[in-house]
């Protein structure tokens, strides 16, 4: 079904991380085209192996935030958990290839009491990012088991579950898992769609199970060229997925992660397709353009500069998203 040339068959067989994976669902949404969106997602290109030396295969620096194994604390307030390497579909773009492929195993109970402990002493942390790899690999009974560690020692965590799971195979999100999760309390579900033909009908029916037990839904798209790098498309991602009440949380400029440079947007054209999207769609469909700078130094915001600067004393010029220019006076300045 996806047509691979003697090249792509033979990086399919032993090609870079992560391992070529991919779901029957997923197969089924590709529209037989070489260049498809989705196709691109999934199968090899002899270009991961052009690594640039800027590249890195550790590019958000986590392993140096790491207090305990699987254990990333970067920001005061909030902690990623590594629940696992493997995931239904492999993306060719993952940042976190090093990691990612069916070898890498989930989190043991012990690894897990490990961090419920770690967590009942750093109560300056408020949310919990579970994720991978794909946490929704696991099975239900081993993932909310570990939830449930993490709960019992700190009933008030904020939950995040990062999974691709609903996109890549909906038929996953069972009404039993989706009810056993909303039992959770206070979590909140992050999926990863990158293109509007994502959003199929099954999808849906997966997303509506866990806003029936009132888990809100982000979605955190990459901008990836030949995928979504077009201002139409990522308007139309934004209108399907706010339409399917999902709220477009990030864009993220692609991390230097190795062999991933033919899918990064060189960042003048990203912003100036970010511009282009803010004028043409609402605040709730907006998404926050970020990129993550190497070496663990943090997430930045991309937001376009709509401030252009002071013009004399309390008057600030500015720009709105569709190309007007104003004045704001500002009183508070003259008060001083
Ligand atoms: C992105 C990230 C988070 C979550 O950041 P938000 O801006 O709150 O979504 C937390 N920890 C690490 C290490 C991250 O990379
Ligand atoms: S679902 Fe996430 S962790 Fe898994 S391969 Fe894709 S980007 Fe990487």
């Amino acid at each position: 079904m996806l047509n691979l040339n003697n090249e792509e068959r033979r990086l399919v067989k032993e090609g870079p991380r992560p391992p070529f994976k991919v779901t029957r669902h997923w197969l089924s949404l590709l529209n037989g085209q070489k260049d498809d969106p989705l196709r691109l997602q999934v199968v090899p290109s002899p270009m991961e192996l052009l690594v640039d030396e800027k590249e890195l295969t550790d590019p958000l620096g986590e392993d140096q935030h790491s207090p305990l194994p699987r254990l990333v604390h970067r920001y005061q307030d909030r902690v990623v958990v590594v629940m696992t390497g493997a995931c239904a579909l492999y993306c060719r773009h993952c940042f976190r290839r090093r990691l990612t492929g069916d070898d890498f195993r989930s989190i043991s109970l012990n690894e897990m009491q490990n961090i419920a402990h770690w967590l009942g002493e750093h109560n300056e942390v408020k949310e919990v990012l579970l994720s991978g790899g794909d946490p929704l690999t696991m099975q239900d009974e081993e993932l909310l088991e570990r939830m449930d560690i993490l709960r019992a020692v700190r009933p008030d965590l904020i939950l995040r579950l990062a999974t691709r799971m609903p996109v890549v195979n909906p038929d996953r999100i069972t009404k039993s898992l989706a009810r056993a999760l909303g039992k959770r309390g206070s979590l909140w579900t992050v999926i990863q769609c990158n293109h509007p033909r994502e959003m199929s009908s099954q999808t849906i029916t997966a997303l509506n199970r866990l806003q029936k037990q009132g888990i809100p839904i982000l979605n955190q798209a990459v901008l990836l060229r030949g995928v979504n790098d077009d201002v139409t498309v990522l308007e139309s991602l934004s209108r399907v997925l706010v339409a399917a009440g999902v709220k477009p949380y990030y864009l993220f400029q692609g991390d230097v992660a190795q062999g991933t440079g033919h899918f990064r947007v060189p960042l003048a054209q990203a912003r100036a397709l970010v511009n282009e999207l803010r004028g043409r769609v609402s605040g709730l469909a907006m998404p926050n353009f970020a990129v993550d700078l190497p070496a663990g130094g943090g997430k930045v915001p991309l937001a376009p500069d709509y401030v252009l600067g002071e013009e004399g004393e309390g008057l600030w010029r500015m720009r709105s998203p569709d190309g007007q220019e104003g004045l704001y006076p500002d009183p508070s300045t003259k008060e001083k």
